[in-house]
């Protein structure tokens, strides 16, 4: 058991915090909107008028924010106020050089930094099934690790500070290009008149099976209990996917690697996204291939 200060309670934070109250831990909860702190306190956690009397008994800080500008913000009013030697968790995507920043101001005030971006989005964070893709240095991960398993089915160490961010864009940068290639693919085959599910079998035991075919089928009515076949609502926005694959870009540019693929499908999802998209499921990329006359 450990006494947690949890920051950010979204869409994400507000089930990982419940999450961590179920595990044993005593949670001290901020967010910025008070009715967000207000439900969490019905469920048992600590509400905190300040993000600094959030910390004032934690040995572990956990950040669940919407980008890096929020938690380099909230870290540079809390950081003289914590304990001794704190835990630092920034669940939050971010750009991975904001982490590495983040990881020496943490350390050169005497603290312990992890990066933990996570997978699994809504859903997952309800049913305490993220995944953790953590960097840092290995004791370091070792321990937030046993907190994090509260909230989650699977934990990685991908390296050093920075190395969880960089793998998590990766990952969604393939995921956008499956998505968008997918798409592609069926719509292809429904304008020669065949039928999606059927096409959509024979890809999934050929060459061209993926996750997004086995798991989230972009076309309407094609698998139940996906975002396509509910108006594309629910799971994850175009507007995340966008701003993963700006990370991504950036990430890109720095270590001049070259990505053709996720270039152009970042155009396609910025595109999506400014065609008034941004809130539907990220499968939703499916319609951009419909709007062609034949
Ligand atoms: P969200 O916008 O729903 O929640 C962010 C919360 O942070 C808000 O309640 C906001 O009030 C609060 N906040 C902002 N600044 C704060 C501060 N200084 N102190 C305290 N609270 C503050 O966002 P979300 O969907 O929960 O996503 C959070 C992070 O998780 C993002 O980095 C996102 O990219 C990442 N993520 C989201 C998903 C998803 O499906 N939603 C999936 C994987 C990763």
């Amino acid at each position: 058991m450990r006494n947690i200060a949890f920051f950010g309670l979204g869409n994400m934070g507000a089930s990982m915090a419940i999450n961590l109250l179920k595990a044993g831990h005593v949670v001290s909860v901020f967010d910025l909107v008070q009715s967000q702190v207000d439900k969490l306190v019905e469920q048992g956690a600590m509400g905190a008028a300040s993000d600094k009397q959030a910390v004032e008994n934690a040995q572990v800080v956990i950040s669940m924010l919407p980008a890096g500008k929020h938690v380099k913000s909230l870290y540079e009013s809390i950081l003289n106020s914590c304990n001794e030697n704190t835990l630092f968790i920034d669940c939050s995507t971010i750009d991975a050089s904001e982490a590495k920043e983040l990881n020496s101001i943490v350390t050169q005030a005497g603290h312990r930094f992890v990066d933990a971006p996570v997978s699994g989005g809504v859903a997952g964070a309800a049913a305490g099934t993220l995944t953790f893709i953590m960097g840092g240095e290995a004791q370091v991960v070792e321990e937030a690790q046993t907190i994090l398993k509260g909230m989650g089915k699977h934990c990685f160490h991908a390296g050093g500070a920075g190395a969880g961010q960089i793998a998590k864009i990766c990952n969604n940068m393939l995921l956008a290009v499956l998505m968008a290639g997918t798409s592609e693919a069926l719509k292809m085959a429904m304008d020669n008149g065949l039928d999606p599910a059927v096409m959509s079998e024979i890809m999934k035991q050929s060459s061209g099976n993926n996750w997004t075919l086995q798991n989230y089928n972009p076309v309407p009515d094609v698998m139940p209990n996906v975002p396509s076949s509910n108006n594309y609502e629910g799971g994850f926005m175009v507007d995340l996917m966008n701003k993963d694959l700006g990370l991504a870009a950036s990430a890109a540019t720095q270590s001049n690697s070259l990505t053709p693929m996720a270039s152009i499908a970042k155009s396609l999802y910025h595109l999506h996204g400014l065609k008034g998209n941004g809130k539907k499921d990220f499968s939703s990329i499916f319609e951009s291939f419909c709007n062609t006359k034949r």
